[in-house]
């Protein structure tokens, strides 16, 4: 299986890139912020509980989202991998995944990063936040806060997956066809 951790801050273009790495390498997407906003919409408990830390800018618990990553994995048998988008955000959230993937005879083959410099991140952000209806996208200080939740909680995952001889960074500003190849690359090198 190719299972790709799609790393990198809020607004770094991990959903965008995802799109398109699905469809050329058959892959299932899973991102743990699309299936959460899915829970609000519904307005399950989950989803209510949820909307208010995602509006803060601050984590959802790991159980949480381990639990629904880990049914989503078993919902998917058969499947050529994972690109994992926004998840995992902290390392009792990684080793969790590392589990549940070796239960199922496989792991995570690598963690490609989209680095992209933080005053271009809010720009994005906050553009995106003019078309997404996002409330956490419109929202300067939740943006702000998001980095720093990013760089406090998530950015360590990095030494996580060094550790393992899985890290690659790509660099993320340019255009999407540009920084789509790069990460071809990137996987195309550790398949072969
Ligand atoms: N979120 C979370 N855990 C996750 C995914 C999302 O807590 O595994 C929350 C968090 O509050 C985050 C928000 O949902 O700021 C939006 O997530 P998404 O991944 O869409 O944001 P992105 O980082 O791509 O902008
Ligand atoms: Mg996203």
């Amino acid at each position: 299986m190719l299972n790709i951790v799609l790393f990198g801050p809020p607004g770094a273009g991990k959903g965008t890139q995802s799109t398109r790495l699905l469809e050329k390498y058959g892959l299932v997407h899973l991102s743990t912020g699309d299936i959460l906003r899915a829970e609000i919409n519904a307005g399950t408990v989950l989803g209510l509980t949820a909307k208010s830390l995602i509006d803060k800018g601050e984590l959802v618990p790991d159980e949480v989202v381990i639990g629904m990553i880990d049914n989503k994995i078993s919902a998917s048998a058969n499947k050529n991998g994972f690109i994992f988008d926004g998840f995992p955000r902290t390392t009792p959230q990684a080793k969790a995944l590392d589990e549940v993937l070796q239960k199922k005879n496989t792991g995570i083959t690598c963690m490609l990063a989209l680095e992209v410099p933080e005053p271009e991140l809010i720009v994005r952000l906050l553009e995106r936040g003019k078309v997404s209806g996002r409330a956490d996208d419109q929202d300067e200080n939740t943006v702000i806060n998001r980095i720093k939740v990013y760089n406090e909680s998530t950015l360590p995952l990095k030494d996580f997956y060094k550790a393992q001889e899985k890290f690659a960074a790509i660099h993320g500003v340019g255009t999407v066809d540009a920084i789509f190849e790069s990460l071809c690359e990137a996987i195309d090198g550790v398949k072969a």
